[in-house]
């Protein structure tokens, strides 16, 4: 699944290419795709408005369009957006695809289908489930070593579970909370309100880092992931416990451990991430 890195990866990807190029057509043969519009709804507000810019925040991509409109984008387990030529072959599973000014297109293929697009005014947008109550950024100053420990504050409940919940921070997913919880030496199972300053200070600058890292490799590329132009991303390289069940830990003479946190495949090493703290 796309975190902030590959996600972010996509934007950029896109910006130079799609920024100035105008809709000239719509062609929707997933029409479940599209969040609160039908195909004919969604074709009639979209066709000669252009792209203006492309805005992260989280996982969520937002094309803003002229005219006061925006398209927010979001990719799920498998969605990707193509830019590519009209002659080049469409690949299988495309569902929505957008004619561009100057014989491009803008494709989205998404083999399992959990992605969506929603398209409204921008002062609209607020209604698309779960952005509006994004956390912050992690790599902005808001989301400050202050604003963890109040979070953690009382907070009960397994640590890693709270780096993936979108409402504490938002674009963090699956692999690199496990980088990140690697990084700062913190167990995930342990409780937010149990981590002292330091351990906090460690885990903002451990997420911050990993995510940074990320995003300057341009993603991490397991199987579906890649940009807008199609490049694959290069983080898979450099991961110390993420996919490495059973192989010899960067940090230490353990091994890797896989073990399940809040309903998700978790990578450890134990000896690095002692469970329980003198
Ligand atoms: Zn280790």
């Amino acid at each position: 699944m796309p975190e902030l890195p590959e996600v972010e990866t996509v934007r950029r990807s896109l910006l130079s290419t799609l920024v100035g190029k105008r809709i000239t057509g719509v062609n929707v043969s997933m029409p479940k795709l599209l969040r609160n519009l039908s195909a004919e709804q969604f074709t009639a507000l979209a066709v000669d408005r252009h792209f203006v810019d492309i805005v992260r925040r989280g996982k969520y991509l937002l094309f803003r369009l002229s005219d006061g409109y925006t398209l927010v984008v979001h990719l799920r387990m498998t969605g990707q957006l193509r830019f590519a030529t009209c002659e080049e072959d469409v690949p299988r599973h495309t569902h929505i695809v957008l004619d561009l000014s100057g014989g491009h297109q803008l494709r989205y293929t998404d083999i399992r289908q959990f992605g969506f697009w929603f398209f409204a005014r921008n002062e609209e947008i607020a209604q698309v489930a779960g952005l509006d109550k994004l956390g912050p950024e992690p790599l902005e100053d808001d989301f400050s070593v202050a604003y963890i420990m109040d979070r953690f504050l009382g907070r009960r409940g397994k640590l890693k579970a709270m780096l993936l919940d979108q409402t504490f921070v938002a674009g963090v997913g699956n692999i690199y909370a496990d980088e990140a919880l690697f990084m700062a030496r913190l167990h995930p199972l342990r409780t937010p309100d149990s981590l002292t300053q330091d351990e906090v200070e460690r885990l903002r600058s451990a997420l911050r880092d990993v995510l940074a890292a990320g995003v300057k490799l341009r993603g991490t590329t397991f199987s579906d992931y890649v940009d807008g132009l199609g490049l694959s991303g290069s983080f898979q390289n450099q991961l110390l416990v993420y996919g490495r069940t059973g192989q010899p830990c960067r940090g230490c003479a353990g091994v890797v451990e896989r073990i399940v946190v809040a309903g998700r495949g978790t990578h450890i090493c134990s000896r690095c991430q002692p469970r329980m703290v003198d």
